[in-house]
């Protein structure tokens, strides 16, 4: 039987987090008919409702409101709870980024029930609706069975694949008016990191430096091959201890968890911590001079070489063949 689901449009700076298509994608994976209602909250949400429904949303409930124009946990939850309350969806599901991770938890607990974390899979057998989501750091699964109650989850980017981009889908677009008090948070400036042009969580392509770069400067190489392939740059640990890079970098156990198509590891030995966050790249390209390093056990492709010989001749080839 169809069910209603609410799944979280995510917008950042002008733009969305393309984990929110593969979060409606995630529903229709679990029927087709299932009707995906998309949130949008903020301040001014002018033609976003068009893209959630070129990505498979059914309907889209705008909610806009002044104290919705920066994330605050206080203003968002209080938002989302009454979207809840006035659609009464059997499920609600966002990507699991920052804002994700911090907002959902929150509600579902406003709501008296759990929430499934990270997951990267969903399938219905029976009456069961079964999450598939890492851990141990990726290096097993568990499934978590849900048979009643409101369900919320969050979806880890990168593993879902997006329904096509059809422009012609449309939809009805509607709008909630939100009581927002008592917020005990303000925004008063928001810093933004400039390390990064591509955003890590989200990236088809991650170039990923250690501390075998060996200085902040030559972190430059990276940068170089990253922008010929359109990639993010990411970095170890040791690479950020060293002060080579920032730590918004940090990819790993204790950094940030990646999925892309692509992962190159250069001058990096491939400790356990840094390949939790990263393992689970479709494909991975290991640069390192050392034969031993342990990156090379679950490299697809090797290069044993030292970097700043390496790199340099890679750029330069790839740049005349992309660019
Ligand atoms: P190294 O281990 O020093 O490796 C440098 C590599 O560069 C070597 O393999 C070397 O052969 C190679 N190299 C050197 N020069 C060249 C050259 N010219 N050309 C080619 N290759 C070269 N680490 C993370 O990354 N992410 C985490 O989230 C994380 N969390 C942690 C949490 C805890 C609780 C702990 C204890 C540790 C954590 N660490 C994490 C640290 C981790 O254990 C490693 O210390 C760190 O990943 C090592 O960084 P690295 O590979 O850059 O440095």
């Amino acid at each position: 039987m169809s069910k209603k689901w609410i799944v979280v449009g995510e917008i950042r700076d002008g733009e969305f987090r393309h984990v929110s298509f593969e979060a409606i994608a995630a529903v229709k994976s679990i029927d087709s008919n299932n009707e995906v209602v998309g949130v949008l909250l903020g301040e001014n949400i002018s033609d976003f409702d068009k893209t959630m429904f070129a990505y498979g949303a059914d309907r889209v409930l705008k909610v806009e409101h002044p104290d919705l124009q920066q994330y605050t946990p206080d203003a968002y939850s209080q938002a989302l709870m009454q979207v809840i309350e006035s659609e009464e969806p059997e499920g609600v599901l966002m990507g699991h980024t920052s804002i994700g991770r911090d907002l959902l938890p929150k509600v579902a607990s406003k709501c008296g029930t759990g929430l499934v974390s990270d997951f990267v899979s969903v399938e219905v057998v029976g009456e069961e609706t079964i999450f598939t989501r890492p851990i141990y750091s990726g290096k097993a699964f568990e499934k978590k069975a849900i048979t009643d109650g409101k369900i919320f989850a969050t979806l880890r980017p990168n593993n879902i694949s997006a329904l096509e981009k059809d422009e012609s889908r449309d939809g009805d677009v509607s709008t909630l008016d939100v009581n927002i008090k008592d917020l005990r948070t303000t925004i008063k400036e928001v810093v933004k990191n400039t390390t990064s042009g591509v955003d890590l969580s989200e990236a088809k392509t991650i170039v990923s430096g250690g501390r075998g770069l060996k200085s902040a400067e030559n972190f430059q190489l990276l940068d170089d091959l990253a922008e010929v392939l359109g990639a993010a740059v990411g970095a170890s640990r040791g690479a950020c201890d060293a002060e080579y890079c920032d730590y918004a970098l940090q990819i790993g156990q204790t950094g940030k968890v990646v999925t892309p198509d692509l992962y190159i590891a250069v001058g990096l030995s491939g400790a356990i911590q840094h390949v939790a966050g990263m393992s689970n790249s479709k494909v991975i390209v290991a640069i390192n001079k050392d034969p031993e390093a342990e990156i090379f056990k679950i490299a697809d492709y090797g290069i044993v070489g030292d970097l700043f010989e390496v790199i340099p001749i890679l750029t330069e080839a790839l740049r005349q063949e992309l660019v």
